[in-house]
């Protein structure tokens, strides 16, 4: 490949988009400025190749494939089973499993996918047999009702949101908290840690049809052994959704009991994160769910996207090169640095560290909330998200957490001292900010008071940081 050929592409294409609609190529270029000049510490978050990007802006996205490779609703489907089929093999060979299903348009729809599968699986109901033919859509609320009184035990277990659990994991703002019965299990109010043995315990009482492992905020290794042991002795189906850091089982930073794919019946993934692909999901599982996996196009997802399945292939391409298991250890390696940094500069972090790639600051002890401690180093350049902690005082929307995560940065070739360095400019915001007041005088949860000064010092020195490792290098739009 040419030096050159990355700028060519982009140039190219910009120009072809702006000759159309020139705000839009605008805002093309301004989102790689704006991303060339933040400190990404979005634990979601990443920066996918130029060839993974590229394989998304193409004809691929005029074809619809409903269906399966081979076995398609439209005629003309050759190349998209090109690229379906080379993303499953892919991610097979990857993470060792049995099955891949790549159609996911996203980590919600890969668990939903991955539900309707062991529901299909577990249950001979009319009810069912009548929602997969109306299509669950149409359901109305009495049908959802009848559905769940004849679908019995519909019942799942997962992390609290609170502990580190996704909204997939059956709670209300999801589809998933109105098809099942919840309950949690949290973590140790000491440790913050999962405790096992309260999970069996609630396994026992609730008897569920799920249990599901994985998280979003939770940042420990999960004994992934001691959970099937656990979902065996209740009967359960064990699902782990391991969207967050699917590039650490990728990088086998995660292996034995702590690697997902041996121990779970199903697992899903989201391809943009850790795993450094395009935004979309996937389906992992044996062959007794595959067929029900399957049906997950027109079930409950819309037609394929070939286009992104053409891109996954590309990523998980990459994620299969030995390079890769260098990038994942060097994530932890990165987090566990910007984790140290933090604690050695007094900041209190849940469970005291972390082992994968993200970090939770509970920033009470800083004396403010999420919102506050979000805002105040958005100010100073760095990007963050606000997080609840386990027990958290300040509810969902405040919150007192800040979720910290080096996926991005460790892309951009961050190192050790970097995150050191990173940890300090984290800490001096989170120090020299206090919490604002309304106008009645009463504490505020969101307002707060930093010294434009300090924000103006922070950013530089950011900006500074980020100078030395370039993003996309070799992409210059001129
Ligand atoms: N599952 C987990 C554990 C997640 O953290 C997320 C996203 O944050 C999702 C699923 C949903 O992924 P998506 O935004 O691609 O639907």
């Amino acid at each position: 490949m040419s030096a050159n050929a990355e700028s060519t592409a982009y140039r190219s294409a910009l120009e072809v988009i702006g000759a159309v609609e020139p705000r839009v190529a605008n805002a093309i270029r301004a989102e790689l400025a704006d991303q060339r000049e933040s400190l990404k510490l979005i634990a979601s978050e990443n920066y996918a190749s130029p060839a993974t990007l590229l394989a998304m802006g193409n004809w691929f996205s005029d074809k619809y494939a409903e269906g399966t490779v081979g076995r398609r609703f439209y005629a003309g489907c050759q190349n998209v089973d090109t690229v379906e089929a080379l993303a499953a093999e892919h991610a097979r060979e990857l993470f060792g499993a049995p099955y891949a299903y790549v159609q996911p348009h996203s980590g919600i729809d890969a668990n939903l996918v991955a539900f309707w599968a062991v529901l299909a699986d577990r249950i001979e109901s009319p009810a069912l047999k009548r929602a997969q033919v109306r299509h669950v859509n149409n359901l109305t609320e009495a049908d959802w009702f009848a559905l769940r009184r004849e679908l019995g035990n519909q019942r799942m277990l997962g992390m609290s949101l609170d502990a580190g659990g996704h909204l997939t994991h059956g709670f209300r703002p999801n589809i998933s908290g109105k098809m099942f019965d919840q309950r949690s299990y949290g973590t140790d109010p000491e440790t913050g840690l999962i405790d096992y043995d309260r999970v069996a315990e609630a396994a026992r009482e609730f008897k569920p049809l799920i249990l599901v492992g994985g998280y979003s905020a939770y940042p420990r290794k999960v004994n992934f052994r001691i959970l099937r042991e656990i979902a065996d002795s209740v009967g359960a189906t064990f699902m782990v959704d391991m969207a967050h850091f699917a590039g650490l089982v990728a990088g086998k930073v995660f292996t034995g009991d702590f690697d997902p794919i041996p121990h779970a019946h199903i697992v899903t993934s989201t391809t943009h994160k850790s795993l450094r692909g395009p935004r979309g999901g996937l389906v992992l599982c044996g062959p007794e769910l595959a067929e029900q996996v399957d049906r997950g196009c027109p079930m409950v997802l819309g037609g394929p996207l070939p286009q992104v399945m053409a891109a996954k292939a590309v990523a998980l391409a990459e994620a299969r090169r030995p390079d890769f298991v260098d990038y994942a250890e060097r994530i932890v390696a990165n987090a566990q640095a910007l984790a140290d940094g933090l604690q050695r500069r007094g900041a209190k972090l849940v469970t005291g560290g972390t082992d994968n790639h993200l970090a939770l600051i509970d920033v009470t002890g800083y004396g403010l909330t999420g919102r506050q401690a979000e805002q105040a180093l958005l100010d100073s350049g760095i990007v963050t998200n606000r997080n609840a902690i386990p027990q958290d005082p300040n509810g969902a929307w405040y919150t007192s957490g800040i979720r910290i995560g080096t996926p991005a940065l460790t892309t951009r070739g961050f190192g050790t001292a970097e995150l050191d360095a990173t940890a300090e400019l984290i800490h001096t915001v989170l120090s020299r900010t206090s919490p604002g007041t309304n106008a009645d005088g009463t504490a505020s949860k969101a307002k707060y008071v930093l010294d434009p000064g300090v924000a103006d010092r922070v950013g530089k020195q950011a900006s500074d940081l980020l100078t030395g490792f370039p993003l996309y290098p070799a992409i210059d739009l001129g």
